[in-house]
């Protein structure tokens, strides 16, 4: 399961740098709007503390986490949703992403140009909500003229999506994103069905000034900040110029580098978590002498579903699994302790793994 994320925001924010950054690759990050042209891909791992504990535990050779795509879109501006600066290619992309992280810039240098001309957090974020909205607007219209006349059949469920689809063109027509739209799942499934921008789990990453990055989530302009508390939006604030320079370093000395910054971790960590947390997935782990592995699954995923991940011969012959929480785990110190203190459950097929499980899985081939 690829998950993917796109990175999107107003040209010269600091997407190019931020998705370099994660992806320590070397792509362009011009001071220049279109810098990014085509749709970058990159594969990082989804920090996760727990990983480290279970190996130490089962004495693992390796450590393998699970992974997220990030998808580096091109600039919108203004008007995108009308066709203006790479609007439509734009707007193509961002429709196959699962998760969405707009980046604001909060970073005052005046070396750098802003499209609109000043820095003004707020209204950027509004702006491109705006683009996104009219562009679903767009499609929703279209379906839903299409959906009447298919109507006129007498068919009910035809019938039925009319009136899910007028739900969703009255919220867009009232300025607003289908994210805030109290909706049943049939009503959900549509807005997947024809990709709508504004429907994806969103969240903000506040790109701020260098020298504020130590103050944390004080670092983040107040507006955004009552945004994000009136509208349930995580922010995230990030350094972009920080975390290109940490890209730089060797491994060994990034640490120190942190600590002089009286930073914990690396912002892109708690950006990758949130993105990651964002889709309503599960993380599940094996863990044994070969590997101590992360592996994906929706949340509500059943046991034959979350060893398909794997492979699906094992979810076709799935005959048990064997599952300790990971709290559990750890108490009894692994495997064996698990089992001797009754803590491992035998599970069959309509388990539902829940996050943190430990698996190992029996099944037929
Ligand atoms: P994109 O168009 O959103 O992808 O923006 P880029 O990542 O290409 O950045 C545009 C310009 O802004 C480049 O010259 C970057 O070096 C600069 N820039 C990006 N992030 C920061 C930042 O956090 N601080 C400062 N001072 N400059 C930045």
């Amino acid at each position: 399961m690829a998950l993917r994320t796109g990175i999107v925001g107003l040209p010269n924010v600091g997407k190019s740098s931020l998705f370099n950054a994660l992806s320590a690759g070397d792509a362009l990050a011009a001071n220049y709007p279109f810098a990014t042209v085509e749709p970058n891909v990159a594969r990082v791992a989804v920090p996760d503390a727990r990983l480290q504990v279970l190996s130490n535990l089962e004495h693992s050779t390796q450590i393998v986490p699970t992974t997220l795509d990030l998808v580096d879109i091109a600039g919108l501006v203004r008007g995108a949703s009308k066709g203006e600066g790479l609007g439509n290619q734009f707007l193509g992309h961002i429709r196959t992403v699962d998760a969405v992280l707009q980046v604001v810039r909060c970073f005052s240098d005046t070396d750098v140009v802003h499209v609109e001309g000043t820095v003004d957090p707020l209204r950027d974020f509004e702006l491109i909500e705006l683009e996104l909205q009219l562009a679903d607007l767009e499609v929703v219209e279209n379906k839903l003229e299409r959906s009447r006349k298919q109507a006129k059949s007498g068919d009910k469920k035809l019938a039925a999506n009319v009136d899910a689809i007028e739900k969703l063109a009255v919220h867009l027509r009232e300025g607003k994103s289908l994210r805030t739209l109290q909706a049943d799942e049939a009503t959900r499934e549509l807005c997947r069905e024809f990709g709508l921008l504004t429907a994806k789990p969103l969240m903000l990453i506040a790109n701020v000034d260098e020298d504020a990055i130590s103050a944390g989530d004080a670092a983040i302009p107040a507006e955004l900040r009552s945004l994000a508390g009136q509208s349930g939006v995580e922010v995230i604030p990030v350094s972009a110029k920080v975390e290109s320079e940490i890209a730089r370093l060797p491994e060994e000395e990034r640490q120190d580098f942190l600590d002089a910054l009286g930073l914990h971790e690396r912002g892109l960590n708690r950006v990758i978590r949130t993105g990651y947390a964002l889709m309503n997935l599960n993380t599940y782990f094996t863990s044994g002498e070969k590997e101590t592995r992360a592996w994906t699954i929706p949340a509500g995923a059943t046991a034959p579903q979350a060893a398909g991940v794997i492979h699906s011969d094992f979810e076709r012959g799935f005959i048990r699994a064997e599952v300790v929480a990971y709290d559990d785990f750890v108490a009894c110190k692994g495997w064996i302790g698990a089992r001797d203190k009754g803590k491992l459950r035998s599970e069959g097929k309509e388990y539902l793994v829940k996050e943190g499980d430990v698996c190992l899985f029996r099944f037929n081939v």
